[in-house]
């Protein structure tokens, strides 16, 4: 129901009871049915020294070989800079199609020094957004893969006391970019107290470098809430890996066995591998996608289109729109110029004017308070003159014996007679 305005505004929320069924209810099947046709694509980045069981893991998660055959291993990868490689397949489960992507970094923190070992990652993941934001932008917007990584699994030194410093700032780099999930790996090769202690110490060093790692939103289910919660605790991850099978009671389990004993990779009793790959890869492999899209990507868009990408890729040309931003801050910065500029004349022209009043003023009483003495002075002669005609009356007057009032009334007999 619209209001009458037609804003197009819904003013009625109660919900109407339908007499009967219509058929909207089967659009969640449409969006799945055309979702799984589409296939899901997912970018797993993976980030950590050679030889630190990166692939391995990889390989032990998704139980296949996603690196494949011609992968020559740790001592062969080490190089002297570090290189981006990615490994695409496809993998299918229970007719759900999955694009996966692995992004490989070997080299990183390999060489003596690592001081700059992060901005490869940094310049890989940018340009993927980079990559994005251009299809997005052109007439016909149909972006056809999404590239962005959408998790980058830092793989952590087992056997340490705490981060090193080129882990911390790898992250602070990197964690406003890219969701970050830090990973113990070799958890085999420490004991529970070990990891333990290890675990505070990391979480420890994050909080105090102010460090945000990908934060696990609770499930919606209440059912499953729980669950999660323990499997949350266990951040970072501490995880074997191992693509060898074993059998144990006549079951087959994936592990590494010693002279001791076997550590199973997906029980939880020996480590996190199961807490990693549920959470990655069931309950929040769309919300690292969605992170990834409404926050690492708005934020870069925004970094780009208001020309804040100073530490971007080197050489990107720049976006249209964020030319025309700059024109406009450079109009309005004349235009304010341009209205200073008249003020301050304004401004000085008044005071200019009012400088000249204020001079006529002065000259004005000036010229009044000399005319003012004169009259004064002139006055003062003529009072003067008075007194000593008076003096020269009453002097005549004494000397002839006849007062002047008495001349004159004589004077006006004789004329009348
Ligand atoms: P990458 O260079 O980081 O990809 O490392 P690899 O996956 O190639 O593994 C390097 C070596 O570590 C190999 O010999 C693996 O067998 C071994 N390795 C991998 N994962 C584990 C683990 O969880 N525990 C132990 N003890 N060794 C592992």
């Amino acid at each position: 129901k619209t209001d009458q305005s037609g804003t197009g505004k819904v003013n009625d929320r109660k919900v109407k009871k339908l007499d009967g069924y219509v058929g909207f209810a089967n659009l969640p099947n449409q969006v799945y049915r055309k979702a799984v046709k589409k296939g899901f694509e997912f970018t797993l980045m993976v980030v950590g020294r050679s030889g630190l069981g990166k692939s391995t893991l990889i390989n032990t998660m998704f139980l296949a070989d996603i690196y494949g055959k011609e992968h020559p291993g740790p001592s062969l990868r080490v190089g002297k800079t570090v290189r981006v490689e990615t490994n695409r397949c496809m993998l299918k489960e229970k007719g759900v199609n999955l694009s996966l992507t692995v992004v490989d970094t070997p080299g990183f923190g390999d060489a003596v020094d690592n001081s700059d070992c992060w901005q490869p990652v940094l310049e890989y993941i940018e340009s993927r957004y980079e990559e994005y934001l251009n299809a997005e932008s052109r007439v016909n917007r149909k972006v056809q893969h999404d590239s962005r990584v959408h998790c980058c699994l830092y793989f952590l030194e087992s056997n340490s006391h705490g981060m090193t410093p080129l882990d911390v700032e790898f992250m602070q780099r990197l964690h406003d970019k890219v969701n970050i999930i830090p990973i113990i790996s070799k958890a085999d090769t420490m004991t529970p107290d070990e990891v333990t202690e290890y675990k505070k110490q990391i979480l420890k060093e994050i909080a105090q470098h102010k460090i945000k790692i990908y934060d696990f939103p609770d499930s919606d289910k209440d059912e499953d809430r729980e669950n999660l919660k323990k499997l949350k605790a266990r951040v970072p991850f501490a995880v074997v890996g191992s693509t060898e099978v074993h059998e144990v009671d006549g079951k087959k389990v994936r592990g590494r066995k010693y002279p001791w004993g076997l550590v199973e990779v997906e029980n939880l009793d020996h480590c996190d591998f199961v807490a990693l790959r549920n959470m990655l890869l069931r309950t929040h492999l769309q919300d690292l996608k969605e992170v990834t899209s409404n926050v690492h990507y708005e934020n870069f868009r925004f970094r780009k289109l208001a020309c804040f990408s100073a530490d971007g890729p080197k050489g990107m040309t720049k976006n249209p729109l964020a030319q025309m931003e700059d024109e406009k801050r450079d109009h309005d910065a004349k235009l304010k110029k341009m209205e200073t500029e008249m003020e301050q004349v304004f401004e000085m022209k008044v005071k200019e004017k009012k400088q000249k009043l204020k001079d006529s003023e002065i000259a004005l009483q000036q010229k009044n308070e000399q005319m003012l003495k004169r009259l004064e002075s002139e006055a003062s002669e003529l009072d003067e003159r008075r007194r000593q005609l008076e003096l020269e009356i009453r002097d005549w007057e004494s000397s002839s014996g006849i007062s002047l009032d008495e001349l004159r009334r004589r004077s006006l007999e004789r004329e009348t007679t």
